[in-house]
């Protein structure tokens, strides 16, 4: 197993109806070997795993060594999550860090040299709740 240390939120900036299929075809289509993340959650707050979490990802320019990746689908910067999407987002998190150990939590843009909105404003400001319950455990 890897070490893992932190977890990147991400949005897929796609309509919400567009699942983990879509996803996995678009980064196969920029020459990733699979999709890019570890998780995928759905319109419907389903979770689905991608990459294996002992594999490194793709999702983070220069930051997967040491991180997962979660993608919430829709377009987060344009409308917020569904409740039973972020619901599902913090019962995720919270099960990978009672396996993995507390794991920093941040959103695509904290990286310091990301040019992006991910996880868009709507998803972003859950951030700090989902931060206070890892805290917690
Ligand atoms: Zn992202």
């Amino acid at each position: 197993m890897r070490k893992i240390t932190k977890i990147y939120i991400h949005h897929s900036a796609l309509p919400r109806d567009k699942g983990i299929d879509e996803i996995r075809e678009l980064h196969i289509g920029r020459g990733f070997d699979d999709i890019g993340y570890h998780f995928v959650i759905d319109q419907d707050g389903k979770v689905w795993a991608g990459r294996p979490i002992d594999e490194e990802g793709a999702h983070v320019k220069s930051d997967n060594k040491e991180s997962i990746g979660i993608c919430v689908c829709g377009n987060c910067e344009e409308e917020p999550p569904l409740k039973s999407q972020i619901e599902a987002l913090e019962e995720l998190v919270l099960d990978l860090c009672e396996k993995l150990g507390k794991l920093q939590i941040l959103g695509h843009l904290d990286y310091p040299d990301s040019d992006t909105q991910c996880p868009g404003n709507y998803l972003y400001q859950h951030l700090s709740k989902l931060r206070n319950k890892v805290n917690a455990l």
